[in-house]
Order: C-alpha cells, then sequence, then structure tokens
C-alpha cells in the first residue's frame, strides 16, 4: 500500500509537490479556496519562475503555458541612469498564480489527485496529523499551522522593510529586449515592472516596493480598481518617466477590477520540521521559508524546497518517517535557504558600494550585465557578489 501524505494548501509549493509526489504515494490535497474562487479573486504576487523552476515544472510534467511574451532580460536602472540590460542564460516566466493554480488544481484532480475544500483550524490538526503517514504544511504567508521553530539568526526583522503596491495593466508598450525592469530609487523604494500571462491576455505588471513613509508610500486607503489606476499613474510620471513614455493613455487600464493588491510581509525563516506526539510534520514554501519579495525569489525556493522534499521521500520511502527524515530535509536545504535569505534581507537595505560598482560596470560591459541578470536566477551567484565581494 502506498504511504498516505497530506498537503495542506493548494497554492506554490502544495500543487508541485503534488505533481512531484501523486505517483509514489497517495496524495490528499487540503485547501481552503475553490479553484473557481481562485480564478475569480484578486491577485497574488508577481511570481516570476526562473529557469531552474521551470525545468522542475517541466520535470514533473505540470501544465505547459503558451508563453508569447517570455522574460529574456533584467535591465537596470538606478535613480534616472538606465544601466543595462542584462540577458538571462534561461528565459523566465510569469503566469498570473489565479490562472496557475486554478488549472493545476483541475488537472491534478483529473489525474487522480484528492482534494478536500477544507480550511484546517488548528483545533483540526491532530486528526490530520493523526489520518496520514505525512502532513506538509504548505499555507503560505498565512501559515504555518504548526509551530515550526523560527531560525532567529535567519530572521532579523520586527516589521516589513516594504509595503508591495502590485497592479497588472494593459495599455504599456512592452521594454526592449523583453524583461523585468528594475528601478532603483535610493532611500525611496524599487520598481519591478514585469510582463506577464493572464486570463485576460499578457499584460504588464506594475509592482511598487515602497520603503513605508516614504516618497512611493501614497496608496493607503486605496480600495477601488479606478483609484488604484490614477494613483499608479500619478507616481509613474512623478518617478518613472521611462515606463511613463511607453503608457498609451487610452487603454490604460487594469486587467480586471481583482487586479492590483496592497500588502507587506515581515520576513520569517523557521526550522522546517517538528515531531507531533512522535509524528513528524514538515513544511514547504513561504510556511517556513517567508522572505521579502524584493529579490523575487519566493517561487522558485518554493520549487527548489519542493524538489529536494521529493527526493528525501523517495530515498526514506521504504524507512520510518521520524524526525531523522525531517533533519535530513532541512540540513539539505539549509545552504540554499541561507543565501536567499541573506540575499534578500540584503536587498532591502541601501546597496553595498562593492555592489553599486559592479552595477555600474555593467553598464559598459555586457558580460558584467548578463551576470547581474544571472543573480535572480541563480541567487547563490548574488550572494557571492553581495557577501564574498567577488568582482566579475
Ligand atoms: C507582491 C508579491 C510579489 C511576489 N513576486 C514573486 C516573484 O516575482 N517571484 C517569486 O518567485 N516569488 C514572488 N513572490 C512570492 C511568491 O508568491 C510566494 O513565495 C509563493 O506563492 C509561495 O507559495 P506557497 O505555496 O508557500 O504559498 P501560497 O502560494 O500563498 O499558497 C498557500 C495556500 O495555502 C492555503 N491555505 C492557507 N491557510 C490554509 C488553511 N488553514 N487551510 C487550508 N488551506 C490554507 C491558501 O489559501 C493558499 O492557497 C511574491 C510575493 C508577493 C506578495
Amino acid at each position: 500500500m502506498k504511504k498516505q501524505i497530506g498537503i495542506v494548501g493548494s497554492g506554490e509549493a502544495g500543487l508541485q509537490l503534488a505533481y512531484a509526489l501523486r505517483k509514489e504515494f497517495d496524495v490528499t490535497v487540503i485547501h481552503s479556496i475553490s479553484a473557481d474562487e481562485i480564478r475569480d479573486g484578486r491577485i497574488m504576487s508577481t511570481q516570476v519562475h526562473f529557469g531552474s523552476t521551470r525545468k522542475r515544472e517541466n520535470r514533473f510534467n505540470m501544465p505547459k503555458w503558451d508563453v508569447d511574451q517570455l522574460i529574456n532580460s533584467i535591465h537596470i536602472t538606478i535613480g534616472n541612469q538606465k544601466l543595462f540590460a542584462g540577458i538571462l542564460k534561461e528565459p523566465a516566466s510569469s503566469v498570473d498564480q489565479r490562472l496557475y493554480f486554478s488549472n493545476c488544481m483541475k488537472d491534478l484532480k483529473n489525474k487522480g489527485v484528492s482534494f478536500r475544500h477544507q480550511r484546517i483550524e488548528n483545533e483540526q490538526l491532530e486528526r490530520l496529523i493523526d489520518e496520514f503517514d505525512l502532513m506538509i504544511d504548505c499555507t503560505g504567508k498565512s501559515g504555518p499551522l504548526v509551530p515550526f521553530p523560527i531560525e532567529e539568526k535567519l530572521s532579523p526583522f520586527k516589521v516589513p522593510q516594504r509595503k508591495c503596491i502590485v497592479g497588472y495593466f494593459h495599455g504599456i508598450k512592452p521594454n526592449h529586449p523583453v524583461g523585468v525592469s528594475v528601478t532603483v530609487l535610493p532611500e525611496v523604494g524599487e520598481m519591478f515592472e514585469i510582463p506577464a500571462i493572464t486570463e485576460h491576455g499578457p499584460v504588464t505588471i506594475l509592482f511598487i516596493m515602497a520603503i513605508p513613509d516614504h516618497d512611493l508610500d501614497v496608496f493607503k486607503g486605496i480600495k477601488y480598481a479606478n483609484e488604484f489606476t490614477n494613483q499608479m499613474e500619478n507616481v509613474v510620471q512623478k518617478y518613472f518617466p521611462d515606463i511613463h513614455e511607453r503608457i498609451n493613455k487610452e487603454n490604460f487600464t487594469l486587467s480586471d477590477e481583482r487586479a492590483f493588491l496592497q500588502n507587506a510581509i515581515k520576513p520569517v525563516i523557521r526550522k522546517p520540521y517538528v515531531t507531533f506526539k512522535n509524528k513528524l510534520v514538515v513544511g514547504c514554501g513561504d510556511s517556513v521559508f517567508l522572505n521579502d519579495p524584493i529579490s523575487g525569489q519566493g517561487c522558485n525556493l518554493s520549487s527548489y524546497c519542493v524538489e529536494q522534499l521529493y527526493e528525501m521521500l523517495i530515498e526514506y520511502k521504504h524507512s520510518t518517517w521520524d524526525h531523522h527524515l525531517g533533519e535530513a530535509y532541512w540540513n539539505r536545504i539549509k545552504p540554499f535557504v541561507k543565501e536567499v535569505t541573506e540575499w534578500t534581507n540584503a536587498m532591502t537595505q541601501p546597496l553595498p558600494q562593492h555592489v553599486v560598482q559592479l552595477l555600474l560596470k555593467g553598464a559598459k560591459d555586457q558580460t558584467v550585465a548578463d551576470e547581474v541578470a544571472e543573480w535572480f536566477a541563480n541567487p547563490s551567484k548574488a550572494h557571492e557578489a553581495f557577501f564574498q565581494k567577488t568582482t566579475l
């Protein structure tokens, strides 16, 4: 008989895990919102999937997207000085999570994975842990359900470092070569412009990361789509002239009424396993590794951890699943979690001088520009550049 696994959460981590594990184990996904509610709901992320994540999606036979607007480059601007467009070795993509998740849920159901529509409350946990050979907490930033201990050294912040302000828009001419544009306004915040695919066709995501109470933090109290659009246009006109020049006023509009969000993330990293009455419970994704979205690594780190957890569960398939497995999982992923987290946390602070120098060098040297673009696809390289002060 196959071992039974319960996955709580039907987001990036939970769904990818279901694809990875479904052939070897008996998988049940427990989710608080239905596929249709997700599809008709509010946007959740900007979800750039870099090359290694897209490879894992292929490995686990996840749905393929007809992405005609792949992300091939990372443009870097500091202040009003455009520095370069670095070319990614492998293209990235951004597919609206509302479309992506709802599609995956329907596809997994057709492939025989069980789904249970239920929001798990704390008092139901014990029964759930008893029911499965392993429960995996993939409840994202609203989690975790179980008290995974905080890793204090990797969790230095007491409050969010940015306010996230995101809208999916029609009416912006793409930059060239098509890619993510990052504009850093020192002491104010950042703008990420990202081409993405939605149910309503291609869009341009405008993602402001505002340092709280500074000049970009001007969306407080905005609740309606038209107010949000007007305020975004004002901010773009004032602070991001390159984007403003590419806006066609006639059709500058959100892709749908729910295509905007505002939130703020307090980063926190947890040890991703506990034993509960001698039974192992593990965490995967934001429920245990919650980073600021500034480096665009949340989906990518979730996907990395999914693959590592899958490998561990296959390795331990015929052994007891106890704290040894939990410890082995954590030991295996910790170096990468640490690199992603330290780099991401550093990105929320003023850029170190040696990094600024590297970026300036990228303006004159395309090889350096391409290496900088790779930081986002391969955060170990970014970590090396930030902390080991490598000169490219
Ligand atoms: C503004 C913003 C921009 C971002 N941009 C990027 C980016 O460009 N690239 C990138 O890699 N990452 C990005 N991220 C991060 C990325 O979206 C997350 O890291 C990723 O979605 C985490 O996946 P997850 O499965 O852990 O959580 P989620 O995708 O949030 O899924 C969690 C699921 O658990 C369900 N759930 C929660 N509690 C319960 C419960 N009690 N019972 C049942 N179900 C429950 C929720 O309904 C949800 O479906 C961004 C995040 C934000 C906020």
